[in-house]
């Protein structure tokens, strides 16, 4: 066909409007001036158009940070792969990294992306070339790995979970972060994409809530425990508002004279359906659920409520970083104070180090209004997060509350009543009370007497107990006779020098 018959016909065959045809002849006539057919003209155009729409398509499937797939392309690989009609198993990973919030807020987004680019690249490493690795949303990663006898897909989670908690290095910040993971198995051609994803995000949640374990495999049981979850939030909820929770108190006493100085309020649910549960699971449930505020709020008005009838006995509470971090804690406290008319000196608000890790212009901020209202300011836990002496070197507490995780090996092991002694000297240089908990026997009370520990909590000196018996307590308070005694059992100090 002549080049002229073939524009006459394509203009048949587009039928264009009367308009259009002067525009199209000069086009064509240009064209054909050079020596080129209109059908190629037309050829390299559609070709053109398919690039473009094949790049729009990659890209729609891209995900821009880290360049691996996106989740619409992850869940497409996922249902073409069972929809395939193949047999065998196949496992979804699901990772989501721990921390990844508090990298963002402390070293800006910038780190990051670059610690996503990081995860991603070590992802890519540990699987094989065809295994379908996407970033699936802000912190979570997905892979479709095919089940291989000889590569057992719990080893490959032990060695993503590794591989992660390794740090990163970017634009000179060295970044720790780790990872929870979770996975499904599924056989093809009978499971649905949908569901494998799903159970692999359950999994991951089990992994993330369990304080063992960094990956866990879907089992049904966690399908239950995600129904549990959600019932006791209801449970909770009614609890908060019929004031089914209880506070009990646990005493602290002056470490020389065994006098009750103070009380650390703690977190009971005596009946719940689940039977009694400890503050350990209940705050998590709660922070999770949203109800930390309104469970905060119920245990700071029920602490305040027992200063007053325990005459002026001042009482810690613990905060979780969630409730301290929320906008407005130092002006909440501060009317809750107002409305009881409880003097501010005799509340000790307890944080851990969770409180500043992420937020510490914001942490700094609330314990200075904190204290220029008069109420006593713990680090709690000392010693089981980051220990970090710049907190304790820029942060105003009152006093440091050293974990109850040292008082195991106090006395048996001398590298252990050194540590102990270190911290509380360290304590005492930067003119903070320091107080020991976990207490459980006469030899660590008289330990820490003589490593000059200012206060001593623990169930040698009493268990936590319900308001009417620290009543008791005090008029029968057999601690100070414990603690003054002199005893021929007084245990020696390693020296210094002992190591
Ligand atoms: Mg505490």
């Amino acid at each position: 066909m002549t080049s002229l018959q073939s524009f006459a016909s394509l203009l048949a065959e587009l039928r264009v409007i009367d308009w259009v045809a002067p525009v199209v002849c000069v086009i064509c006539a240009a064209a054909l001036a050079r020596g080129i057919t209109l059908r190629s003209l037309v050829d390299r155009k559609l070709a053109e158009m398919g690039e473009r729409e094949l790049e729009l398509e990659k890209a729609a499937m891209t995900d821009a940070v880290t360049g691996l797939k996106n989740r619409i392309a992850f869940s497409r690989d996922l249902e073409t792969l069972l929809d395939r009609g193949g047999q065998g198993e196949v496992a979804v990973l699901f990772l989501d990294l721990d921390r990844f919030k508090e990298v963002n807020d402390t070293l800006g987004h910038k780190v990051g992306d670059g610690l996503l680019k990081g995860v991603a690249t070590r992802l890519r490493e540990m699987l094989p070339e065809g295994d379908t690795l996407a970033r699936i949303g802000g912190d979570e990663f997905a892979a479709i790995v095919r089940i291989d006898p000889t590569r057992p897909v719990d080893d490959l989670a032990i060695a993503i979970v590794e591989a992660v908690y390794e740090p990163f290095l970017i634009d000179d910040h060295v970044v720790h972060v780790g990872a929870s993971v979770g996975i499904a198995k599924g056989m093809r051609p009978t499971s649905s994409a949908d569901e494998l994803l799903r159970q692999a995000d359950i999994a991951m949640y089990d992994a993330k809530f369990s304080k063992t374990d960094s990956f866990r495999i879907f089992d049904e049981r966690m399908s239950n425990m995600i129904a549990l979850r959600s019932s006791m939030r209801l449970e909770l909820e009614r609890a908060i508002r019929n004031d089914e929770l209880a506070l009990k108190y646990q005493p602290i006493v002056d470490s020389r004279t065994g006098e009750l100085t103070s009380v650390e309020a703690l977190l009971r649910w005596p009946n719940s359906s689940q039977g009694e549960i400890s503050p350990g699971d209940l705050i998590p449930l709660a922070e999770e659920s949203g109800q930390i505020l309104a469970l905060g709020g119920w245990i700071l008005d029920k602490a305040l409520l027992a200063v007053r009838e325990l005459k002026n006995v001042p009482i810690a509470v613990n905060v979780s970083p969630i409730q301290f971090r929320h906008h407005g804690f130092a002006t909440i406290v501060s009317d809750k104070l107002l409305a009881s008319g409880v003097s501010p000196d005799l509340l000790r608000i307890e944080i851990t180090e969770g409180v500043l890790i992420s937020h510490l212009d914001a942490a700094k901020s609330t314990i200075r209004q904190l204290r220029q209202m008069g109420v006593v300011v713990v680090l709690d836990d000392f010693g089981t997060g980051y220990s970090s002496l710049s907190y304790l070197q820029n942060l105003d507490f009152d006093y440091l509350k050293i974990d109850k995780s040292f008082m195991k090996d106090l006395g048996r092991r001398q590298l252990a009543t050194q540590i102990m002694r270190s911290v509380i000297d360290l304590g005492h240089s930067l003119e903070l009370k320091v107080v020991a908990e976990g207490i459980e026997n006469d030899w660590q009370a008289r330990l820490l007497q003589l490593l000059n520990c200012d206060y001593l909590q623990g169930y040698y000196i009493g268990a936590p107990m319900p308001l009417e018996d620290l009543h008791k307590f005090r008029l029968n308070n057999d601690v100070r006779e414990k603690l003054t005694r002199a005893s021929a059992e007084t245990p020696e100090l390693p020296s210094a020098a002992n190591g």
